[in-house]
């Protein structure tokens, strides 16, 4: 008597999202030869052909995209009203990686592998897991089925302000060309905290191309997003106070517009038995900083190490430690309550930590015993005042 069995799932592995973390991890996936008869399909809605960011990171070791870089500098400097510093980042580099060359580079790394990758597309309406794996349909109606779906989508938050915090690191910035030398090449621009901060942490943030090409950018971190002409306000400000260039003097050839959210809100790894949550929707933009791109790197390697190993994406899909959401937490709670201390604990972190020491520790790798050197580098109040309020499971608010 023959027996109806459910169809096997046509493909391995689906990527919902062809963005940084799910490109990524194509990439990660095209890498290792134990995973090359896998069927990888990718979906993603956009044509992915426009310079839509730059990614920037640190790193005291090679990484995957390093060819791809379009600046790379050894030098940092951090600026507030009270303490200045040239930093040598030592084995550190500082680069930058334009999304367009990366979406392009990944995008003809697959192509090169027409029998393992399959790239889609479309807009996933519905994502769902069955007993043999994940099922998924796309505004389009087309269906796909998989063993495992890798899911990238931007995660819809919906913020409970009476448990989580909610701060975001938001931008313009401007690419901008001069007709005399006016950048030093040498020194990214990483913090400069000397401009007003309104009771926020406001920063220029500046990567110098050349000495007459940089990208000038308005940073903050805070609750909500500025009216657009008030950053490019404060951009102008930066290039005739600091800069001393005239409205002559330059022209601005590309923008960058952003918010990446910075929050403590739970953001689950995983949706079920065959579903892996990557990126921002996994909680990879570190609460306390924004920085994302090595963090969902570091996701991409470790999933394919298990897929290569036991088939199964691993258990623990991030390997974060608790210690390192706490100070985060920590972190977000002063910015929310009292966001202009905000630019002290950076000047104290930078005045008294050697940068490596800081880079380790806002890529999680400290000891204890570092972990308390940079925790005893900073005025305790605040995060005294911190702690209490989430001891008592409540967010800070501003006095
Ligand atoms: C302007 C900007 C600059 C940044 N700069 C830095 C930086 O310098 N350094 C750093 O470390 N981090 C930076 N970040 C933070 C972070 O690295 C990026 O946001 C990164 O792109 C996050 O990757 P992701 O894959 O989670 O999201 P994305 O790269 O946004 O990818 C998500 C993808 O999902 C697709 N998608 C959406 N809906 C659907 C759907 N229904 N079905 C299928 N696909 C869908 C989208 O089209 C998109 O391609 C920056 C962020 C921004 C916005």
């Amino acid at each position: 008597m023959s027996q109806l069995l459910p169809a096997a799932p046509a493909y391995d592995y689906v990527l919902v999202g062809g963005g940084a973390a799910g490109l990524s991890l194509a990439y990660h996936l095209a890498q290792e030869p134990r995973l090359a008869a896998r069927r990888v399909l990718l979906i993603e809605p956009e044509a992915k052909d426009q310079n839509d960011r730059t990614w920037s990171f640190w790193a005291d070791e090679p990484t995957l995209f390093d060819a791809l870089a379009v600046g790379e500098w050894s030098k940092i400097a951090f600026r507030s009203p009270g303490f200045e510093h040239v930093f040598d980042l030592g084995d550190y580099r500082y680069r930058t990686i334009r999304g367009l060359d990366f979406y392009q580079f990944v995008h003809q790394a697959l192509a090169a592998r027409p029998a393992q990758f399959t790239v889609v597309r479309g807009r996933v309406a519905a994502l769902e897991n069955t007993p043999a794996g994940v099922r998924v349909r796309t505004e389009a109606g087309e269906e796909f089925t998989a063993r495992y779906a890798f899911d990238s989508r931007p995660p819809a938050i919906e913020p409970r302000p009476a448990k989580h915090r909610y701060q975001l690191q938001h931008f313009v910035g401007w690419e901008i060309e001069t007709d005399h030398d006016v950048f030093d090449p040498a020194v990214v621009e990483f913090m400069d905290f000397r401009g007003p901060q309104y009771h926020e942490a406001r920063f220029m943030y500046v990567l110098p191309f050349g000495p007459r090409r940089a990208l000038v950018e308005y940073t903050l971190f805070s609750g909500q997003p500025l009216a657009k002409a008030e950053y490019e306000a404060h951009i102008l400000d930066y290039l005739q106070d600091n800069l001393k260039l005239t409205a002559a003097q330059y022209r601005v050839t590309a923008e960058e517009v952003g918010a990446i959210p910075m929050t403590d809100h739970p953001l689950p790894t995983r949706a079920g038995a065959h579903i892996v949550n990557l990126g921002t929707r996994a909680g990879r933009a570190k609460p306390s900083t924004g920085y994302a791109f090595r963090r969902i790197q570091a996701q991409s390697a470790r999933l394919v190490a298990a897929l290569a190993a036991t088939g199964q994406p691993p258990a623990n899909a991030t390997g974060d430690r608790w210690q390192f959401r706490l100070f985060d937490t920590l972190l977000l709670d002063i910015m929310q309550r009292r966001g202009e201390t905000t630019r002290d604990i950076f000047a104290q972190l930078f005045e008294r930590n050697p940068v490596g020491r800081i880079f380790r520790f806002l890529d999680e790798k400290t000891s204890w015993a570092d972990n308390l050197r940079v925790m005893n580098s900073v005025a305790p109040g605040p995060f005294m005042r911190s702690i209490g309020q989430v001891l008592r499971g409540r967010p800070g608010r501003r006095a």
